[in-house]
Formats: C-alpha cells, sequence, structure tokens
C-alpha cells in the first residue's frame, strides 16, 4: 500500500492557500468579518548561523494584513521565537520568518504582488487600489517601490 509521506492540509488550509501557513483557527467577527489564525508550517533556521531550530522559546500574535479570501480576513500569525541550538553562535533566540512574511513585514507577499499588479496592470491609481483592498497608500507606494 501507498500512503503519503507528507500530512494531509486541512481543508481550510487549503482553502486559504497562503504558502507555509497552516489555518489553526477561525472565527466569524461582528458584521460577518472572519478572523483566521495562521501558523508556519516550514522550518525555521537561525538567520545567524543556519542552524535549524525545533525548540519553541515563546510566541506572539502578529496581525498580517492579506487579499481577501471569499471576503475580508484577519489574519493572526501565531508566530514563533526559537533558541538557538548551536553553542557558538551568538543568538539566543530568533523569531521565524517565511518567503510569504519576511522579517519586519506586516502584510503578505501576495497581497504586495496583488497591489502591485492592480496599479500595474489595470492601470488604477494607488490610492484607489488602497481602499479597494483596505490598505493605506504608504502600503501600496512602498510595494511598488519594492517590488521585485
Ligand atoms: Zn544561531
Amino acid at each position: 500500500m501507498i500512503e503519503p509521506t507528507s500530512p494531509r492540509p486541512d481543508a481550510a488550509t487549503v482553502l486559504f492557500n497562503l504558502p507555509d501557513y497552516g489555518v489553526t483557527d477561525t472565527d466569524v467577527l461582528a458584521f460577518g468579518q472572519r478572523r483566521v489564525r495562521v501558523e508556519a508550517t516550514a522550518e525555521a533556521g537561525c538567520p545567524c548561523c543556519g542552524v535549524v531550530s525545533t525548540r519553541v522559546h515563546s510566541r506572539r500574535l502578529q496581525r498580517l494584513r492579506d487579499i481577501p479570501v471569499a471576503g475580508p480576513v484577519e489574519v493572526i500569525w501565531s508566530k514563533r521565537r526559537f533558541f538557538c541550538d548551536e553553542y557558538l553562535c551568538p543568538r539566543q533566540t530568533f523569531a521565524e520568518e517565511t518567503a510569504q512574511v519576511p522579517r519586519r513585514a506586516r502584510s503578505t507577499r501576495r497581497l504586495r504582488d496583488t497591489l502591485v499588479a492592480a496599479v500595474i496592470g489595470s492601470g488604477r491609481a494607488a490610492a484607489e487600489a488602497a481602499s479597494s483592498f483596505g490598505v493605506s497608500w504608504w502600503l501600496v507606494q512602498r510595494a511598488w517601490t519594492t517590488r521585485r
């Protein structure tokens, strides 16, 4: 019998479709808005020495701006801080980061890419793209100037 080697993601994770993240909880807020709680599923490597760590130091909740997924969603990332187990490394702990949410970012890459595509592809003004996605003009401008 052939069995898959990786665990199959649950339905909410498949629908939310944010790479390297899994949905851990969902809620319906007032006015029908939904809250999605996510956790990173990728391995975390120390940014200083590169050693992969699995020993969690602490967690904190970080709100992420993201694209609407079947309507507006509030995304809460349960972000982990890990111990670096390399005894020669000067860092004691480090916070995880992903390709979607690099260090110090507060929005997902897919949101920034979508904002740039809205400005380039449809020729919309930055302010118009910002209001249609419910983000600030500054975020659209920053996504535009730092686009890949
Ligand atoms: Zn390290």
